[in-house]
């Protein structure tokens, strides 16, 4: 029988006084978890699990978790917490954390900025695939192209002649006090996926909007790139309601048949595809190569030799769970099943 690994209170109200996340309230309802967007679509982000190893004080293995590298930082897990807790704020200060004690170079945070950046033309593209038709799994050729190409933003000079909206498509300018607008970017600063106007941004969105534009941003992949977290509404001084117009708009979408009822069904599988390979990115730059999580394992094992513990996320009955419950002599998982064992 392997011996458990001792937690250290010490450093958990480190973390604690240092993050003001007041992890020891987290009564593991595991609602951020099911709210967080990566989780959703991999399995792989659990915020709870990190709260958990926070309030342990299991330092080491935090800063070597590959997930602290998957956030987003939409804080949709702050959001849903019924008692407050931030688990945005924890991974934030991990990430910081991690850079101070050199355990990632400023070089590989910008190359990250830089992946989740073009990764947002990825979602581009499969918010079109699956406008169109069927999106069921992507090669490699296709990830790397999707990656590389640049989104074509819209051409042409709009003329205020040429504008023809629907009440129902005014009446989202009106219920949202998008007049108010002074262009201050807030929004765009503060949205977690904003990437430029030619693949997601709010701005100018609300622009488009604004303009009456309706038919080019009903028809747009943009709007379903959205992933409702209200950033940009409660940054916006202006009191304009952005997650609210984002969410008309995809509604209208679907209400005037632009879109098919189908299509968020395709969209919802269309994650669980391209997530997991922007995941395979962040492992094999954080974590060295390997493919799975087998492999991502032993590379953080020999990254980081002096952690106590080291705890998989996923779910798998496979025996690859057996082989890596053996890489680490106090490791700890609770069955093969559920080999989350936090
Ligand atoms: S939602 Fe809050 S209380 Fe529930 S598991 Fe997450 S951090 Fe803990
Ligand atoms: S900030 Fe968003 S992506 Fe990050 S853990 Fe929370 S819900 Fe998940
Ligand atoms: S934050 Fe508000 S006021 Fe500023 S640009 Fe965005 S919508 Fe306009
Ligand atoms: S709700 Fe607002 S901040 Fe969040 S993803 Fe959508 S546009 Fe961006």
């Amino acid at each position: 029988m392997l011996a458990p690994a001792s937690p250290d209170l010490a450093e958990g109200k480190v973390i604690e006084r240092n993050t003001r996340a007041v992890i020891n309230l987290c009564w593991t309802c595991s609602s951020c978890d099911m709210e967080c967007p990566v989780n959703k679509a991999t399995n792989r982000l659990r915020p709870q699990k990190i709260v958990r190893l926070a309030n342990l004080g299991f330092m080491d293995e935090l800063l070597s978790l590959p997930e602290i590298w998957y956030c987003l930082k939409c804080k949709r897990c702050d959001y849903v917490c019924p008692n407050l807790v931030k688990p945005s704020t924890v991974i934030c200060y991990l990430r910081k954390e991690a850079l101070r004690r050199n355990l990632v170079s400023l070089e590989m945070i910008q190359l990250r900025r830089i992946l989740f950046a073009k990764f947002q033309r990825v979602r581009w593209r499969a918010a079109e695939q699956c406008l169109n038709g069927e999106m069921e799994s992507i090669a490699d050729d296709q990830w790397y192209d999707w990656l590389e190409t640049p989104i074509d933003a819209l051409r042409g000079k709009i003329s205020l002649a040429d504008l023809n909206s629907s009440e129902a498509f005014r009446k989202v300018s009106g219920n949202s006090s998008i007049y108010c607008c002074f262009n201050c970017s807030e929004c765009s600063n503060a949205c977690p996926v904003s990437s430029g106007r030619s693949v997601f941004d709010p701005l100018w969105i609300f622009h488009m909007v604004h303009l009456g534009l309706e038919e080019e941003i009903l028809k747009s992949p943009s709007i379903w790139l959205c992933i409702a977290c209200k950033r940009c509404t409660e940054e916006c001084s202006q009191l304009v309601n952005g997650q609210f117009i984002i969410q008309r708009l995809q509604e209208m979408a679907i209400e005037e048949g632009i879109v098919d009822k189908g299509f968020l069904f395709r969209w919802h599988k269309a994650q669980k595809v391209i997530y997991p390979c922007f995941i395979k990115e962040m492992d094999a730059l954080f974590m060295g190569s390997g493919v799975g999580t087998l492999d991502r394992d032993k590379n953080i094992i020999e990254l980081h030799p002096a952690q106590k513990t080291m705890i998989a996320s996923g779910f798998s009955e496979s025996n690859r769970i057996e082989e890596a419950q053996g890489l680490h002599e106090r490791k700890q998982t609770t069955n093969l099943r559920k080999a989350s064992a936090v």
